[in-house]
């Protein structure tokens, strides 16, 4: 029983049923419910890889997800700002670096290319970006990639798609009502949800879907929110949707990130327009001055005209997770869970994650949820720890002091020991598989690498033992990563004309 329609609960019940071949294998129902009167959030756009995955697991067909949620194609985030607060600019791209865990990399980099970006050296991918290329050919058949990549998909368009599909192709029954009440058993157990029109509906594991309301884990079971305010200040956004200049417009293949005085902004591009928001501290700033800085941004892209028109949505949110995500037969997934500012865009790959576990492990009776549940609690607990830490990075390495937001953010670094712990680490080797070393880490210690590098980061000179054969293997990965962007570069192309020709022609299915 899921409770909740925006992309969260249509993503758990297209995971469960796919999986488990609803309805063709008998013993197991999925219901959706999802209230008429509370709309679903609408924004989040910017997705991970993983997203490719889920979306070829549920059977969707990726050229038709691409029309009809105005999807484009993502290759990473480009954060510009957050060093300095000047022009400068770092990727984070989705392609693991070349030969990365077979040589040491970056010993070689600082000793004989320390001029050139991290990120360049070692991956194709920050000049596909930088000129707007797209991931893949037109003959690349549906979800494999040229590059890897996510999407860009417009949030609105998303939840109703996915509808369709679980709906008319997975057998997932669907309720439009609002749930009113919780019934609970003698054991504590959630024994129904109890909703305006069609009463009482029954389930055996109720998924809480509801979005900042947490409706079944935080109002009924009460299960509090760790805040992580003290760590990521921001919790207020100022959205806004940009139509583009012309209908012929570049669209980035990536999420640009500006940092701003006292948060950010994202610029994300999708086929129509681009989804352009302002995520910022309401504790050191005020709404007037966070659209102000907004209006900046978008004036900057387009017109004064364009920018003057739009009219900016408020969300607020209060950073932090649940204290327990799988509490007796009620799991929480998407914003009923928990949820931070959307700096990596965690929020959908924590969907999806949680929907996979909730599938791969769905317990065959009442007595193994409570071990299922366990299990889910440390391994979930683990992932939103990692993720705080991995946002937290962003601000602790950042150099900018011109207001008082980034230097308490500086000043807050000891709120997080393991990260402290990891960066004093840093200082004599880099990032690896010895500092994330379960199976499914959030954020692979190669996007550390990127982050770290891209903000200015270095190691101290005094280098670790490199194996003899190192540099020359490291300087191999180096030439592979330059050659396959020439040729990449050559073959690519750009990243408005694949959309558009999508428009016309499928991509070939597998
Ligand atoms: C400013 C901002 C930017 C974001 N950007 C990103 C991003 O770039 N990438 C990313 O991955 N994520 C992003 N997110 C997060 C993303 O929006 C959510 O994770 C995602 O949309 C899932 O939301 P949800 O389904 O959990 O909740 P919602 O969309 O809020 O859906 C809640 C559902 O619960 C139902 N409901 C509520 N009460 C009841 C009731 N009483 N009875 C029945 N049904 C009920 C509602 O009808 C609705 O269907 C962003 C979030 C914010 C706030």
């Amino acid at each position: 029983m899921i409770v909740g329609g925006g992309s969260a609960g249509w993503l758990a019940a297209g995971v469960i049923a796919a999986d488990h071949q609803i309805p063709r294998v008998p013993g197991l129902e999925v219901t959706l419910v999802e209230s008429p009167a509370v709309s679903p959030i609408g924004v989040g756009e910017g997705t991970w890889p993983s997203m490719r995955d889920t979306l070829r697991r549920i059977g969707v067909s990726e050229t038709d997800f691409i029309r009809e949620c105005d999807a484009a194609f993502k290759q990473g985030s480009r954060f510009a700002g957050w060093t300095d607060g000047g022009g400068e600019h770092y990727y984070h791209p989705f392609s693991l670096p070349q030969g990365y865990g077979e040589a040491n990399l970056v010993m070689p980099w600082l000793r004989e290319h320390a001029a050139v970006p991290y990120a360049e050296l070692v991956s194709f991918q920050p000049q596909l970006c930088e000129r707007g290329r797209a991931p893949k050919q037109v003959t690349t058949p549906e979800y494999a990639a040229v590059a890897n990549y996510a999407y860009h998909l417009d949030a609105g368009k998303f939840g109703p798609f996915l509808q369709r599909h679980c709906t008319a192709r997975l057998g997932v029954r669907h309720i439009v009502d609002h749930v009113t009440r919780i019934e609970s058993s003698d054991n504590g157990d959630i024994a129904a949800v109890v909703t305006a029109g069609h009463g009482r509906v029954e389930g055996d594991l109720y998924v809480d879907c509801t979005g900042f309301s947490s409706l079944l884990l935080g109002q009924h079971y009460g299960v509090p929110l760790i805040s992580v305010q003290p760590q990521l200040f921001n919790d207020s956004a100022l959205a806004v949707q940009v139509p583009y200049a012309a209908a012929d417009a570049p669209i980035a293949s990536h999420t640009i990130s500006t940092a701003c005085e006292a948060g950010w902004i994202w610029d994300i591009g999708l086929q129509t327009r681009r989804g352009v928001g302002h995520v910022y501290s309401s504790a050191h700033m005020s709404d007037t001055e966070a659209e102000r800085i907004l209006r900046d941004y978008v004036t900057a892209g387009t017109d004064a005209k364009t920018a003057a028109a739009l009219s900016p949505r408020k969300l607020s949110f209060r950073p932090g997770y649940r204290q327990t995500l799988w509490q007796r037969n009620c799991v929480a997934v998407g914003l009923a869970a928990g949820f931070v500012e959307p700096l990596e865009a965690s929020a959908l790959a924590l969907v999806e994650f949680s929907a996979a576990m909730i599938s791969d492990q769905l317990p065959a009776t009442r007595a193994l949820m409570d071990t299922v549940a366990a299990r889910f609690n440390d391994a979930f607990r683990y992932r939103w720890e990692r993720a705080i830490d991995f946002l937290k990075l962003h601000y602790l390495l950042s150099r900018r002091s011109d207001s008082p937001y980034w230097r308490e953010h500086r000043a807050s670094a000891a709120v997080q020991s393991r990260l402290a712990e990891l960066l004093e680490l840093w200082r004599y080797q880099s990032p690896s598989r010895y500092d994330f070393h379960r199976i499914e880490e959030i954020f692979p210690s190669a996007s550390y690498q990127y982050v770290l590098y891209g903000m200015g980061f270095r190691p101290e000179a005094r280098a670790l033992p490199e194996p003899v054969q190192n540099a020359a293997l490291a300087q191999r990965y180096f030439d592979e990563a330059a050659t396959l962007c020439r040729s990449m570069l050559a073959a690519l192309p750009t990243n408005r004309a694949l959309l558009n020709h999508l428009q016309s022609y499928r991509l070939q299915r597998v």
